[in-house]
């Protein structure tokens, strides 16, 4: 049983997490969501339990898929999920510095377990979690980045009406 962590904040879950999932579950026999409390963000958006169910929703009933929340040391996580990896997406040169150094480190925390990186397709290099909290909270539309029930979620937390056609797609069509 090839078994995979793929752990992250996911607040909320974005496109480009929902590609990363499917990608990876093609690659292995299970992959376990581990939606993590992480200590430098302070302030998160959803709770750890809104957080996974909106993962649970967006990607539905899949053989091969756990969604779980957990706080703690990722690797003594992954060890008790009994699996051989973890996996990261990777956008640009900038995360590379820091998921360079989280993966050297948990490779010295437990030597046996594995960082898989897979990289972003090029349509989600820009796509955050916080750059659709901010896009949300100042009442501006993530639709296409986020999966429809979280962009619904999002509207009902920032009390924003359901979109209509953006107004430049309009002028593009009467162009
Ligand atoms: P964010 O950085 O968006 O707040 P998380 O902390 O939840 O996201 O990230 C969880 C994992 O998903 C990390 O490995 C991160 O690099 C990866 N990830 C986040 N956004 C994307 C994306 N648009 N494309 C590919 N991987 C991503």
């Amino acid at each position: 049983m090839r078994r995979a962590v793929y752990p992250g904040s996911f607040d909320p879950v974005t496109n480009g997490h929902i590609d990363i999932i499917e990608r990876a579950l093609a690659l292995f026999d299970e992959i376990v969501v581990a939606v993590v409390s992480n200590p430098n963000k302070k302030t998160s958006l959803f709770t750890l339990d809104e957080r996974a169910e909106m993962i649970r929703g967006a990607l539905g009933e899949r053989p091969g898929l756990r969604v779980v929340s957990f706080t703690g040391l990722l690797v003594e996580f992954v060890q008790s999920q009994e699996a051989q990896a973890i996996v990261k997406g990777l956008r640009a040169v900038s995360d590379f510095d820091f998921e360079f150094q989280m993966a050297l480190l948990n490779r010295r925390l437990a030597p046996r377990i594995d960082t898989v990186f897979l990289m972003t397709q090029d349509i989600y290099a820009f796509l955050s979690s916080s750059s659709v909290r901010e896009i949300a909270s100042l009442g501006g539309s993530v639709h296409g980045m986020v999966p429809p029930l979280v962009e619904k979620r999002l509207r009902d937390r920032f009390g924003i009406a359901p979109a209509t056609a953006p107004s430049h797609a309009q002028t593009i069509e009467r162009d």
